[in-house]
Order: structure tokens, then C-alpha cells, then sequence
């Protein structure tokens, strides 16, 4: 019997994106679904089980991603995944990378907070890893997302003892309007520095 591919929820497609997430032209596709419950949650619809947008399989995908493969191929660019959290679809974007062009680059926006064997199934086809820690310290964290961040510490340290890990990661810092304040961005980075993090992202959440 023919195995049957896999299939997930979505919340949409971005074609076209520049020097965003990633090099060159990518695509952004954005799974359904997050273990955080954020405060300021910038995709809100992935939190609503009666939000889903279309379940799509990884052959379909890949179908409609082939659309811009001359700009993936010319740009050296390829696919972006984000959501929700990807990583809780990790079996899906490892089939989907197994199918894919070789020469597409892939890339994931995570906040880690999954269970250590998604980051490790997907490892091995991830060009770039941008990872929105929110902030290092526990009760902040609790506090903005309701959930705990030692499972995200865990795998930062996990991923970034693996060769060259540091070009490939980039950390997003967000001040987050009643949450974090200068002083506490400074204790993550100084924080995020020591594991061998060297990318980061410093921004204002807009709420
Ligand atoms: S991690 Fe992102 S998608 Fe999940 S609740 Fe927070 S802002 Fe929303």
C-alpha cells in the first residue's frame, strides 16, 4: 500500500518575501497552532481551533511552493516556516524537506518551546533558525506567555553546541510594553552571549 503523505493546519501562505526571514526570495508558510499563549500574540487566528485557514499535505505544498522556484533558485532563497509554532509539525516538515529541491534553503521561526525530538527531526534541514526568546528571565516569561521557559533554555543550549550553530541562529529580543524593560534585555543577551549566541534581533513590540 502507497504510504500516505502527511497533512497539517495552516494558517496561511506569504509569497515574496525579501530579506525578511531568511536569504533571498522566500516563501513564509505559517502552521496552526501554539503551546505559548502570548499576550500581545501577533497571529491570534492560530490559536483558534475554528480558525483554521486550509490543511494542506506536504505534496500540495510542495506543488505550490514549485511556483517560485526560479526566485528560491535565482536568489538562493526557498521556504520559511513560522505559525504557530513549527516545530510541534516537525514529521511534516521533515517529509516536505525530504521532497523538496535540494538547492531550496529552509528556514524556521521558533520560540523552542516544543519537546527536544521535533528540534532534533528537523535539524538536519534547517538553514536558518530565528528564535523569539521573549525574555530570558522565568517569572517574565510566565508572566507574558503563561507558560515555563526551561524547555527553551534547554534546547537553545542543545542547538547551539552543534558546530558552526552560531551563523546559523538569530535571536529575537522584544521589549515588551509592561513586561521587560532595558535592564532585563541586557541580562538576556549577556545571557543568550555566553551560550554562543551572536545574532540578535532587538526590537519594540507594537501593541
Ligand atoms: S509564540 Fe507567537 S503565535 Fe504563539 S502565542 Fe506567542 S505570539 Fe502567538
Amino acid at each position: 500500500m502507497e504510504k500516505q503523505e502527511l497533512s497539517a493546519p495552516f494558517i496561511g501562505i506569504v509569497r515574496h518575501r525579501l530579506a525578511t526571514d531568511g536569504k533571498g526570495v522566500t516563501t513564509l508558510v505559517a502552521f496552526h497552532s501554539c503551546p505559548l499563549r502570548c499576550k500581545y500574540c501577533l497571529n491570534p487566528q492560530c490559536l483558534d481551533p475554528e480558525k483554521v485557514w486550509r490543511t494542506i499535505s506536504t505534496g500540495d505544498l510542495l506543488n505550490e511552493l514549485l511556483l517560485d522556484n526560479l526566485y528560491f533558485l535565482a536568489t538562493g532563497g526557498g521556504v520559511t516556516f513560522g505559525g504557530g509554532e513549527p516545530l510541534l509539525r516537525s514529521e511534516f516538515i521533515d517529509e516536505f524537506c525530504r521532497m523538496k529541491p535540494a538547492e531550496w534553503k529552509v528556514n524556521i521561526e521558533t520560540s523552542l518551546n516544543v519537546e527536544r525530538h521535533h528540534l532534533e527531526r528537523v535539524m538536519p534541514h534547517i538553514n536558518e533558525y530565528f528564535i523569539d526568546i521573549k525574555d530570558t528571565n522565568p517569572a517574565i516569561y510566565k508572566k507574558y506567555t503563561t507558560r515555563d521557559n526551561t524547555q527553551v533554555l534547554d534546547n537553545l543550549r542543545w542547538l547551539m553546541s552543534h558546530d558552526r550553530m552560531a551563523e546559523k541562529v538569530i535571536v529575537r529580543l522584544p521589549h515588551i510594553p509592561n513586561h521587560n524593560t532595558q535592564a532585563d534585555i541586557d541580562r538576556s543577551r549577556a545571557m543568550l552571549e555566553e551560550m554562543g549566541v551572536k545574532n540578535f534581533d532587538e526590537f519594540d513590540y507594537i501593541v
